[in-house]
């Protein structure tokens, strides 16, 4: 299912060598894929350098010049810095191209041969190769990790969750996509990217590295930042971040930074106000005090006003939760009429669009649900799974009945046992509980317990009566175990799980 699902989605991009970013057109299927390859990259602009590996185009045209004419003019469009032609037509028509780097190869292992006497650095590299080319052995070569555990994050399917909650809304509510904690693990730049093309007001992170990292990247979209501190503060100005304000120190500490900047004109704010979370924000009380600073300092601007629902998808808090939305209603109403412009005014999360749209005010905040998890079944049918986390069998062996598997020799065949290891452990973010049969992973369609303690960077998983050999893949949550799933068999809740992967597993990004 998961390979099934790979295969029909066929441009993905990850982290290279040296810096740079791979976008592989796994099986370019000629000047379509050529063309479409050439605008996802030219639309993420991540690096100033692009390259362009292509083979000979599977394309069914009389006259090989005409169609290579049309290539190269292609290329010409899309500022292409280097190109590598691989195939024989290509290398027989090379004259065509202008591009101010240009090499080519009869074969892709004639390409290989040569890979080390060119340099990739600081670059986009785009893959569009027809299948019998194997450009899979050139990804592999510019790949970055080896680790064999791989996050697949299918972009798309964020954009349709993205499209559902929109539908909860009115058309002119704004809307505030969460991106924190790398993307709720997803990855912050490749699904910010996404939704600043499908034009989202607002993106907010927790900490001003993480707004600043998307900055350097090249998103332009209003960003958020949820938790400033004093040594935060210039970084939020000099990356034109706008701040939460969620107390009086945070607010001198902002406005006097502020003010030592090189700043012109006003500069935007958000204000955070507590209406049951009792976590950050101003709470009732502190209101006048707030209007009158405000009063006092042009240099601020209130962007917006806000408040955070401590329970949306728990029915039986439904009335504190009302009680939430109108104490903020009030609150929140005292700013705006001391103020001499319009603001906006935001309490919902993802659960609460689709359980309170009376409440949406003139924004929403969406976080869990563009990841693909809702908070109850009928719900969830509607969205889209977005990440599934995947590695490979490394070895698969018989282990005769009597024998104890891994550490501690917790895990026993009780009958002979085809056993295989998997290259994932708790050092990827795989929670160790799981381990001893709590947890189980799918293989080839079928569910595999694991066996014994989780390893820090290895499971051995029960295979008996699975057909399966060793590289195959295994998944351990998608479509068919879900974060839910695991969740509850953790007693915990999605975001942990999803937040838990570790950087070092690699993201895969579909677009
Ligand atoms: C994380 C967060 C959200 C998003 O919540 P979800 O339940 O993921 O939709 C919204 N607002 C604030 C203040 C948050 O911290």
């Amino acid at each position: 299912m998961a390979n099934l699902q790979s295969a029909t989605k066929r441009i993905y991009s990850f982290d290279g060598i040296n810096n740079c970013i791979i976008v592989n057109d796994v099986d370019s299927s000629g000047l379509q894929s050529l063309s479409a390859g050439l605008a996802l990259i030219l639309q993420q602009k991540r690096h100033t350098k692009q390259t362009l590996i292509l083979s000979d185009i599977p394309e069914a045209e009389a006259e090989l010049g005409m169609l290579y004419k049309k290539v190269a003019d292609l290329i010409g469009q899309h500022a292409i810095d280097r190109l590598i032609g691989i195939g024989p037509e290509i290398a027989a028509n090379s004259a065509l191209f202008d591009v101010s780097e240009q090499h080519f190869y009869n074969s892709s292992s004639q390409f290989i041969d040569d890979f080390s006497n060119l340099d990739f650095e600081n670059e986009t590299v785009l893959l569009s190769g027809a299948r019998h080319f194997n450009f899979q052995q050139i990804s592999a070569k510019l790949q970055l990790l080896a680790h064999a555990a791989v996050l697949e994050v299918d972009l798309a399917a964020a954009m349709e969750n993205l499209d559902y909650f929109r539908s909860h809304v009115q058309p002119e509510t704004k809307l505030m996509a969460m991106v924190k904690a790398f993307g709720y693990g997803s990855g912050s730049y490749e699904v910010a990217k996404a939704l600043e093309r499908k034009k989202v007001d607002y993106l907010a992170v927790a900490y001003a590295d993480e707004g600043v990292e998307l900055r350097k990247a090249g998103i332009s979209v209003p960003i958020m930042v949820m938790n400033i501190e004093q040594n935060s503060c210039n970084a939020v100005i000099e990356h034109n971040l706008q701040p939460e304000i969620y107390s009086f120190k945070v607010l001198r500490e902002f406005t006097e930074a502020l003010n030592q900047s090189s700043h012109k004109g006003s500069f935007p704010i958000h204000i955070k106000i507590d209406t049951g979370m009792r976590r950050l924000g101003f709470d009732a009380d502190d209101i006048s005090d707030v209007i009158d600073f405000i009063a006092d300092h042009p240099e601020l601007k209130i962007e917006s006003i806000f408040s955070h629902l401590t329970s949306t998808d728990i029915p039986d808090h439904d009335d504190f939760t009302r009680k939430q939305v109108n104490d903020f209603d009030r609150i929140s109403n005292r700013i705006c009429a001391s103020l001499d412009y319009p603001t906006l005014r935001h309490i919902l999360n993802s659960n609460g669009i689709l359980r309170f749209p009376e409440a949406q005010f003139d924004m929403a905040r969406l976080g869990i649900g563009l990841y693909g998890v809702a908070y109850n079944d009928e719900a969830q049918s509607h969205l889209k799974t977005v990440a599934t986390l995947k590695t490979i069998i490394s070895q698969i062996r018989t282990v005769k009945a009597g024998n104890a598997i891994g550490y501690s020799r917790k895990g026993e065949a009780k009958q002979d046992m085809q056993v295989a290891t998997l290259a994932i452990g708790y050092a990827d973010g795989l929670n160790r509980r799981l381990g001893n049969g709590k947890g189980n992973v799918r293989i080839n369609g079928k569910s595999a317990p694991i066996v014994g303690n989780v390893c820090m960077d290895m499971i051995m998983v029960d295979i008996t009566g699975i057909d399966a050999s060793e590289g195959d893949s295994a998944v351990i949550f998608g479509d068919e175990i879900t974060v839910q799933d695991i969740a509850k068999t953790l007693n915990t809740i999605p975001y942990e799980i999803l937040t838990s992967i570790s950087r070092r597993v690699k993201r895969v990004y579909y677009w």
